[in-house]
This record gives C-alpha cells, sequence and structure tokens, in this order.
C-alpha cells in the first residue's frame, strides 16, 4: 500500500523515533507546530478514528497507555495536547490513523 506512515511503520521511511514496539510507533513530527510535536501510530493501518472497531480498538488503549508514559518520560508536567484530525475539513493530510501529542508552549482553546 501506497501509505507514508506504513512506510515510517516498516522503516522504509526514516523517522525520528520517540518510542516503538511491536505494535505502534512514536516519532516526531517533521513540521513541529510546537517545542515538542511527536505522532504515534498504530503499526497496522487505520485511515483514521473513522476506521477503529471492536476489533481493532484495542490498539487506541494501547496508544494512550504509552503517550500517558511518554508524558512522564518528557516531563510534560506543565500540560500536552493530544489531537487526531480526521478527514478533510480537520485537516488529515496522512489517511493512516496519527495521534498529535503537543507540548512546550501555551496552546489556545478553541483551536482554529
Ligand atoms: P495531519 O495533517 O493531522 O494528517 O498530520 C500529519 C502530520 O504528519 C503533519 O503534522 C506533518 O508535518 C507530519 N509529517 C508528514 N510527513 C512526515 C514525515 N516524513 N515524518 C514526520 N512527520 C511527517
Ligand atoms: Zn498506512
Amino acid at each position: 500500500m501506497d501509505c507514508l506512515f506504513c512506510k515510517i511503520a516498516a522503516g522504509e521511511i526514516p523517522s525520528r523515533k520517540v518510542y516503538e514496539d511491536d505494535q505502534i510507533l512514536a516519532f516526531y513530527d517533521i513540521e513541529p507546530q510546537a517545542p515538542v510535536h511527536f505522532l504515534v501510530i498504530p503499526k497496522k493501518h487505520i485511515s483514521s478514528v473513522g476506521g477503529i472497531t471492536p476489533e481493532n480498538s484495542q490498539i487506541v488503549a494501547h496508544i494512550y497507555e504509552v503517550i500517558a508514559k511518554l508524558s512522564h518520560d518528557l516531563k510534560l508536567e506543565n500540560g500536552f495536547r493530544v489531537v487526531t484530525n480526521c478527514g478533510e475539513e480537520a485537516g488529515q493530510s496522512v489517511p493512516h490513523l496519527h495521534f498529535h501529542v503537543l507540548a512546550g508552549r501555551s496552546l489556545a482553546w478553541p483551536p482554529g
């Protein structure tokens, strides 16, 4: 499949890794929107939150457990945001489920 994040998960395209296990990968965003900005993806292709089903939803719990651990390891105690854009109007540019983790500056709410 011609999917950028499947290729990154497979190691065919290099990334700056934050965390990896057999199911998921976390790597720094190439165009950071905050001093800390990394992405967490399942290695198995899921298109977006819209592709989460009872059969594959366990991966989301695992992703959030790892985000919690990384938030402690990276000392994000001042706050961080987890965002997943779904579809065109939300600004999803890569159609492989990914969770942005943003930290290190004050983040506006509501988002633009
Ligand atoms: P979204 O626009 O929500 O789909 O997020 C996709 C994110 O992937 C953007 O923040 C991009 O900067 C990021 N991105 C695109 N290509 C790469 C890459 N090769 N390595 C790391 N991040 C990337
Ligand atoms: Zn993919």
